[in-house]
């Protein structure tokens, strides 16, 4: 099919996202594509069952008999920079990876890890996820990538980038992120992102596990009240949100305090956060939301040291942290606090394509049906980025961003894991190809996780 074509999709079943709106058993969904400079911005037209819609003459007619469609899916969290392949990186010492960081910088290192950044989303796309929020990457290179998609240098997902995060000296994450240590800092650091043009504003507010040295250091908090309320006012000033790196009680109650949109990763919640979480007049929209990314310790804490090519302390840091993070998610769900699906996709076993996993930990630890976890990876995150208008659920007028599956995922979410076909802005890829990475594929053999 040529890109710039119009098509229907027909004789489909549709989860178009909305709760509400139910299920289109027989269904057909017009797509109108516009073909502006080379790019393509198609849009979804009429939706509905079949015998209701007229499909107009200039519409191919793709046939998915039996076939299930749902709208593309929304990363909430990831970085770009890295695939989830396990690397020793996680074990060098300080000036060493300066010396990585100095490397990234030069023409070399950024052929190379834009290159990466290209690979890892094309195999987002081609696993169905139409959306990526990357939550800080070093330098602007992010912001590069995004706007190569953008221009139609080639056919991606749409991406929200934070450019590079904020963090205090010797913080959590010191390598993608302006070194703030003082509210003023904080400020300029949020403006340097604004003016290179970021979507999101990203704060890493405590430790972390990736570079963690001592047990317990991943949620010691880091970043103060006064630094995070900075930040988060010159954010919202230029009407953007702020994602805060949280994992634990303290640490998480500070960000909402301070005013951030978005807790990343959680712990468990005292009732004063709960409270915040639903009502945070310092937030941008008067609500704080949590996005667990239960994969990221999941994933780490199903290895060994050796598998992982990290530390011992790393890894105990995971498992104190999967706890924490579970009873926060549960805590979410229970009190009817907004959530959304993220993955913190680079961390070691979590790659770009298995985002599907999170889906299904969701569902398990939460015990909600897949219904619910695929409107909260669509609709819900859509809301989360400010980007209801144009994508996450398959309505009229917004982007032509669809999966289609050859079973029923809202019966199983392990059908995720094989899309049939993939749309993103009306570009059809008829037959998604993932590469997957050898190394971890190999290692899924000996066990599932
Ligand atoms: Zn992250």
């Amino acid at each position: 099919m040529k890109k710039s074509n119009n098509y229907a999709l027909a004789n489909c079943q549709i989860f178009t996202g909305d709760l509400t709106n139910g299920i289109i058993k027989n269904g057909v969904i017009l797509i109108n594509n516009r073909d502006n400079k080379g790019i393509n911005y198609g849009i979804f037209g009429n939706i509905g069952e079949i015998d209701k819609i007229k499909i107009p003459k200039d519409h191919e007619i793709i046939d998915l008999s039996g076939k299930y469609i749902i709208p593309g899916l929304i990363n909430a969290h990831a970085h770009l920079t890295g695939d989830g392949k396990p690397r020793n990186i996680t074990k060098k010492d300080d000036k060493s990876l300066k010396r990585l960081l100095w490397i990234a910088r030069r023409w070399i290192g950024r052929k190379i890890i834009k290159r990466m950044m290209r690979k890892n989303v094309k195999n987002a796309l081609n696993a169905g996820i139409t959306t990526i929020r990357s939550l800080g990457d070093p330098y602007y290179y992010d912001i590069e990538t995004r706007d190569a998609i953008g221009v139609g240098n080639f056919v991606g997902p749409r991406l929200l980038v934070a450019g590079r995060s904020l963090c205090i000296t010797g913080g959590h994450g010191w390598m993608m992120s302006y070194v703030i240590d003082s509210p003023w800092d904080a400020r300029k650091a949020v403006r340097k992102n604004v003016a290179a043009g970021v979507d999101v504003i990203k704060l890493i507010a405590t430790g972390g596990v990736m570079d963690s040295k001592k047990i317990g250091e991943a949620g010691r908090p880091q970043m103060t009240i006064e630094e995070i309320s900075a930040a988060c006012d010159e954010a919202h000033r230029a009407g953007l949100k702020v994602a805060a790196h949280a994992e634990s009680t303290q640490g998480v109650k500070e960000a909402l305090k301070g005013g951030v949109d978005t807790i990343e990763h959680g712990a468990e919640l005292d009732r004063e956060s709960i409270k915040l979480f639903k009502n945070n007049p310092n937030s941008l929209k008067g609500y704080s939301v949590l996005i667990p990314t239960l994969s990221a310790p999941l994933a780490i804490c199903a290895w060994g040291e050796q598998e992982l090519q990290m530390t011992s302390v790393q890894r105990e840091n995971a498992f104190l942290l999967k706890d924490e993070m579970i009873s926060g998610f549960k805590q979410a769900l229970n009190e009817n606090i907004k959530i959304g699906v993220g993955t913190d996709a680079t961390v070691t076993f979590v790659t770009h394509y298995d985002f599907w996993k999170e889906l299904l930990y969701m569902s398990e630890h939460g015990k909600i049906d897949p219904k619910f976890v695929i409107y909260l990876a669509t609709k819900c995150n859509s809301e989360i980025l400010d980007i209801e208008t144009q994508t996450g659920t398959i309505e009229n007028g917004k982007s032509a961003d669809f999966i289609v599956f050859e079973e029923n995922p809202l019966k199983d979410l392990n059908v995720l894991a094989f899309p049939f076909m993939v749309g993103i802005r009306g570009n059809l890829i008829e037959r998604p190809k993932i590469k997957k990475i050898k190394k971890i594929e190999k290692l899924k053999k000996i066990k599932q996780f």
